[in-house]
């Protein structure tokens, strides 16, 4: 296994690209899909479980974790990997994005952000040298730089002042960060939807050198129309041989079209978030198995799906579980979410390392078209 961070791309069809991270804890095929573990967990599934959905990789949250159970109590116990028993490659966010959507009493200033606790209201504080030393302390393979995203629509002035800012502290995050062999750190190019500042950011970023770039601030309300639109160019203007991350996306339809635009790697909550709403992604759309019809149905929740769930599970079941609020229920649709979301990536590269990519596509959006199957 190597010791080093190295990423091989191996096949393109388009401006898609299929190939392979590799890590000192693991071999990360891409284009990747990264469950969600924001406390340490994801939630309702045990670790070897989210390794037979296929993941090669998880995501961590650094702002969760630093206040509970804190950083420094992790790293004492060994690290996140252990701590969670997950020897597998963990890319950690940086904290800031949260920061800015779930802490109370946020400051901003050059230094980093101050805040409070969501939690109980204690104080704390946030720099690109704070994250990095958290990142450091979890154990993360992949370390995010510490930035600052705007919520869109924001006029020109304050996305660039912003852009500007996320530049400042790339730069910080990546003296802090230092010289750890076998260990990623990821610029971020931010910029909102204007193609400048976003050219400007990818320059400035790549200057200071990253092992892998993430187009941040998208999938934050402007819609999947203007999301597609900037990731027409986004990553084109990043270096093409190190992997492309888009934070926190998405849907199936949304994955997919970013693929075809370039992009490496993916995380998102929907599929275990969803999974605990009882909504379920299949490849003919979105099933809601709360929904009375599936009451008396025997089927399966997909016929064609391997996953645990739906080789020994009905619909009438699962329906069942739902609506008795019992603890299967999430652990069920969540194993299926997954285990259809790591299938999809798997057909992407297949597609791509055939020169089929835009058949699968065609097959994709086909297939979803037909829409749930006929009830019973
Ligand atoms: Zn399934």
């Amino acid at each position: 296994m190597t010791q080093r961070f190295q990423f091989d791309i191996r096949a393109t069809d388009g401006k898609a690209r299929t190939g392979l991270i590799s890590t000192p804890r693991g071999d990360i095929r891409t284009p990747a899909f990264m469950p969600v573990g924001t406390a340490a967990t994801v939630k309702a599934m045990m670790p070897e479980s989210v390794r037979a959905t296929g993941a090669d990789i998880l995501l961590g949250n650094t702002y969760h974790l630093m206040l509970r159970p804190t950083a420094e109590r992790i790293a004492n116990l060994g690290g996140l990997h252990k701590f969670m028993n997950w020897d597998r490659p963990i890319l950690t966010d940086s904290g800031g994005f949260q920061v800015m959507s779930l802490a109370e009493l946020r400051k901003l200033t050059e230094e980093g952000v101050t805040f409070k606790s969501h939690i109980d209201g204690s104080k704390h504080m946030l720099s690109p040298e704070r994250s990095m030393e958290i990142q450091k302390l979890l154990g993360s393979d992949i370390v995010m730089c510490f930035d600052e995203c705007p919520a869109l629509p924001a006029d020109r002035d304050r996305i660039k002042q912003s852009m500007d800012l996320s530049m400042r502290w790339a730069g910080r995050s990546r003296e802090a960060f230092g010289d750890r062999p076998g260990h990623a750190l990821f610029g971020i190019q931010q910029g909102g939807l204007e193609q400048d500042f976003r050219e400007e950011s990818a320059k400035a970023l790549s200057k200071i050198g990253f092992d892998g770039y993430a187009v941040g601030g998208l999938a934050v309300g402007e819609g999947q129309e203007a999301m597609f639109g900037c990731l027409d160019y986004a990553p084109d203007q990043l270096p093409q041989d190190k992997p492309r991350y888009l934070m926190g996306v998405g849907k199936p339809d949304d994955i997919v079209g970013a693929v075809e635009r370039g992009i490496d790697m993916f995380d998102c909550v929907l599929p275990s978030r969803s999974g605990r709403t009882g909504q379920a992604f299949t490849r003919r759309g979105v099933v809601n198995i709360k929904n009375a019809r599936h009451m008396d149905d025997p089927r399966p929740l997909d016929a064609d799906c391997t996953c645990p769930c739906c080789s020994q599970y009905s619909r009438a079941y699962l329906h069942h579980v739902f609506k008795a609020q019992e603890i299967i229920s999430s652990m069920l649709v969540t194993w299926h979410n997954l285990h259809y979301y790591q299938e999809l990536m798997s057909g992407l590269r297949e597609a791509i390392s055939e020169g089929n990519l835009s058949g699968f596509v065609k097959q994709f959006h086909a297939t979803r078209a037909q829409g749930d199957i006929e009830p019973v």
